[in-house]
């Protein structure tokens, strides 16, 4: 394994896409904005999906899949969706292939097998889903329907980076039906809050809810409400999105209910997602120039043994400690690793467990066998400490919290002192090329002030907080009274 990652001081987006290669996360695949997501990355991805799954599930939620396919037509039917997707969208237009007569060896489409209807292959799933709805739906009492799938979805995006951004990518996307307004709204920001509560317990990353502006909003909702966060250069990133879509999709695809005074009405829906770019945001919040560092939350391994010895016998000394400490330390259940690869000298295993962010090491030499100790190292301070194997097992579990809670801690402090609140133009300037971070300032509620300030400093809205709060002040740019107070920043 090649050392040396370039610095984050020197290429921050250098020192991120060497981390995600090096650390064995992901890989650029043949194909154009897709990855490969390796052993390792997916193993981190299932123990995101298994904490997700578990809140979902808690409450009320129940998984079901629906075709990768969407026929154009349904795809069409809620337009402002389907405009505000579609130039990202794959096309499938043709289901053979044929020997291609004037290449040997070659194929091509078969122009006789030219689909009827043209396939979209979905980059969110609310057509294909409330198609569907539409015939599950009749009266007040098959509301509510409260549905998750796990899935991939494909937006054909142009500039796109590992796990950030890619044309693939792994999601959950949920989409309920309600028989009211206010149900569906309590539904939506509820979601906002599980993910605000998984990002920030289980990842360590401090997020900020607000909702959306107009033009940030997702195509066809009525509401879109958000969690971002900051990562360790300064840009923003969308880390979340639930959306109240009022009755837009129902009214789309006609699914009507009758309700309880008897009366017909249209379904109330939302929809919520969380995509595999979270891991980007796990990497840019809390990694080093060393390689990863992972909340042991999230770890797929907590806790790594290795075994320092030379010749057969002292390494079948150190094991026998070693699976005891295994042993002792899954009945808590830690997830342990005692690596007693021959092929790989100590030094090397050292240095691979640094860059793949494993939150304790534990090294068991000849002179820990004879003074009862072992040597314990953690990769977010990397300080190491020598500590009677009497008291490992008991002190693990505290340290792993210890770790959870610094490494949240260190990245609030961090983001708190990049949250800037500016009063003029010339300042927000300012503060978004020297500092970076989010910039508070008052806004006008005008989409052309929005598109401009993004025209002369590539700063966009990333939420509005407090969107009830009443303000007094005048917006940075127009100067006319300001409606909100607003996040801007650079964002990914
Ligand atoms: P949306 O359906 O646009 O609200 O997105 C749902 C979730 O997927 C949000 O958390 C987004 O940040 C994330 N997301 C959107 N586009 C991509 C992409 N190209 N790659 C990875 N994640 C994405």
């Amino acid at each position: 394994m090649s050392k040396n990652l370039t610095s984050r001081a020197e290429d921050y987006s250098k020192w991120y896409n060497e981390l995600v290669v090096k650390a064995d996360l992901a890989e650029n695949s043949a194909v154009r904005g897709c990855m490969v997501i390796k052993p390792y990355g997916f193993a981190i991805w299932e123990k995101m999906q298994a904490e997700l799954d578990r809140m979902f599930k808690a409450t009320g939620h129940q998984n079901a899949y629906f075709p990768l396919f969407v026929p154009k037509s349904l795809f069409e039917a809620e337009e402002k969706n389907a405009e505000g997707f579609a130039k990202e969208c794959a096309v499938v237009t043709h289901y053979r292939l044929q020997n291609d007569p004037d290449n040997p060896g070659k194929l091509r489409v078969d122009p006789e097998a030219k689909l009827e209807e043209e396939l979209v292959v979905r980059p969110t799933s609310e057509a294909i889903i409330w198609s569907t709805y539409k015939n599950w739906i009749q009266s007040y009492r098959d509301l509510p329907i409260l549905i998750n799938q796990w899935a991939n979805v494909v937006r054909w995006e142009m500039r796109t980076r590992l796990f950030l951004r890619t044309a693939e990518f792994l999601w959950q996307e949920g989409h309920t039906a309600h028989a009211t307004k206010e149900e569906a709204l309590d539904e939506t920001i509820q979601m906002n809050n599980i993910y605000a509560e998984f990002v920030e317990n289980f990842m360590a990353i401090p997020v900020i809810k607000g909702v959306k502006s107009e033009s940030e909003r997702f195509a066809g909702a009525v509401e879109t409400y958000c969690i971002e966060a900051l990562m360790q250069d300064g840009k923003a990133l969308q880390a979340g999105t639930s959306h109240f879509l009022g009755q837009n999709f129902a009214k789309a695809f006609d699914v009507k209910f009758t309700n309880k005074e008897g009366k017909q009405d249209f379904v109330w829906a939302t929809s919520w997602g969380v995509s595999t770019r979270l891991i980007g945001a796990l990497i840019m919040t809390h990694s080093d120039d060393k390689g990863l560092v992972l909340p042991p939350n999230l770890a797929p391994i907590q806790v790594v043994i290795v075994p320092i010895y030379k010749g057969e016998e002292e390494l079948n000394q150190i094991s026998e400690v070693a699976n005891k400490l295994v042993a002792d330390l899954q009945k808590l259940n830690i997830s342990v690793k005692f690596d007693n690869r021959d092929t790989h000298r100590p030094g090397a295993k050292f240095a691979q467990y640094e860059l793949q962010g494993v939150p304790l090491r534990i090294a068991i030499g000849p002179k820990d066998l004879a003074n009862n100790t072992v040597e314990l190292a953690r990769r977010d301070t990397l300080s190491k400490s020598v500590e009677s194997i009497d008291n490992i097992t008991q002190l693990i579990p505290d340290i792993l919290v210890d770790i959870q809670n610094s490494l949240f801690n260190r990245a609030e402090t961090f983001r708190d002192q990049h949250i800037t609140e500016v009063e003029n133009f010339e300042t927000f300037k300012s503060v978004l090329e020297n500092k970076g971070g989010f910039i508070s300032a008052f806004w006008d509620g005008n989409v052309d002030t929005e598109q401009r300030i993004k025209e002369l400093t590539k700063a966009t809205i990333r939420c509005i907080p407090n969107q009830e709060e009443v303000v007094t002040g005048v917006c940075i740019f127009s100067g006319k009274p300001a409606k909100y107070r607003v996040l801007f920043a650079k964002a990914y």
